[in-house]
């Protein structure tokens, strides 16, 4: 299956993950099916499984490490993130820790900051400075971000002018396009790799929500997403993804992860079920083409979505 290099740090991705934030109360998965959810992606070639300690205080990252072991540590990548209250140099040393042992392993591929820090104000250089030395330690493979600005990317790469930050983790999907504007541009010109989280806008592209029938009482409930006048909107964007996806004997959750292929990200899928996981693995592998993605523009420009709609 083709791959993307991260950098120079010799980690390759395949063209989508797996996301296991679902590993977590808010969202109520069920661990096993989370975990066989994540050996299910990678038989199918999607071998790379994205956490954070953000997910279940660790959870999330026990959950993986157990699905790790069944798969092999060789035959999966495995990024994950510190979270925005361990961004001082000690403590982000002492969470790596944990996150090494609660996955079991000796060293984690991808190793993302999981925002810039809003609240304390940590002086950035403490938290690539840390970075740094794990990485020279061997704990960390690749230096990874997430939900970084461009002027929070800028300031983070002048501060390692010898590594590399190869990705920046971010929302992407087909109705949620704003990092189009400058985000996009700056790491193509600059070698990092977008990741995209919330490809299937939680749920919302999948054709499963409308008004009326919205999800559960999980993590979602404060995702304007799914607010009564956005999903409304997102449905006229679901009925185009469901005729195409007719016309090419596909889902519309399936068209809406080529889409973002397509666009050149990695679609970062998170899967509550092992069928869920079989559905977005056959996004890969096909094109979308000129009139499929012509109609998907015209629904797209539509849709206006309002961020106080919760
Ligand atoms: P998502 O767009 O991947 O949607 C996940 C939801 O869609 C879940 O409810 C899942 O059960 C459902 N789903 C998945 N496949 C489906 C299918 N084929 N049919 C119907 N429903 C399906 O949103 P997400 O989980 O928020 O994002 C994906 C991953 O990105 C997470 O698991 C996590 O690893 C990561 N993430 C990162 C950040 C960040 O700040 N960096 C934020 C949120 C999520």
């Amino acid at each position: 299956m083709d791959r993307v290099s991260l950098g120079e740090s010799g980690v390759s991705l395949p063209r989508m993950g797996v996301g296991s934030y679902q590993a977590t109360s808010t969202w109520g998965a069920k661990d096993e099916d989370v975990a066989t959810a994540i050996r299910r992606s990678c038989e199918l070639g999607v071998n790379f499984v994205d956490t954070a300690e953000e997910y279940g205080h660790g959870h999330s990252e026990e959950v993986v490490g157990k699905a790790v072991r069944e798969v092999g540590r060789d035959n999966v990548v495995i990024a994950t993130k510190v979270n925005g209250a361990h961004l001082r140099y000690e403590e982000l040393q002492k969470a790596c820790a944990a996150s090494l042992r609660r996955l079991g392993v000796s060293e984690i591929d991808l190793y993302q900051v999981h925002w810039p820090d809003p609240w304390e104000q940590i002086p950035l250089k403490q938290t690539m400075k840390a970075l740094e030395k794990l990485q020279g330690e061997g704990k960390i493979r690749a230096i990874g971000v997430s939900n970084f600005a461009v002027r929070d990317l800028e300031e983070a790469r002048a501060i390692l002018p010898r590594s590399e930050i190869v990705s920046n983790q971010v929302r992407y999907n087909l109705v949620q396009r704003d990092i189009e504007d400058e985000v996009v541009p700056y790491c193509n010109k600059s070698g990092i790799e977008i990741l995209a989280w919330g490809p299937l806008g939680q749920g919302a592209l999948t054709g499963r929500y409308a008004p009326g029938h919205l999800p559960g009482n999980d993590a979602r409930r404060s995702n304007p997403l799914f607010g009564a006048r956005n999903i409304a909107q997102v449905g006229g964007v679901v009925s185009v993804l469901q005729e195409i996806g007719r016309r090419k004997g596909k889902t519309a959750a399936q068209v809406a992860l080529n889409w973002v292929v397509g666009r050149g990200a990695v679609p970062i899928a998170g899967a509550s079920t092992p069928q869920q996981a079989e559905e977005n693995a056959g996004a890969l592998g096909w094109e979308l083409d000129g009139e499929d993605l012509g109609a998907i523009t015209k629904a797209m420009a539509g849709v206006k979505l309002d961020y106080f709609d919760v």
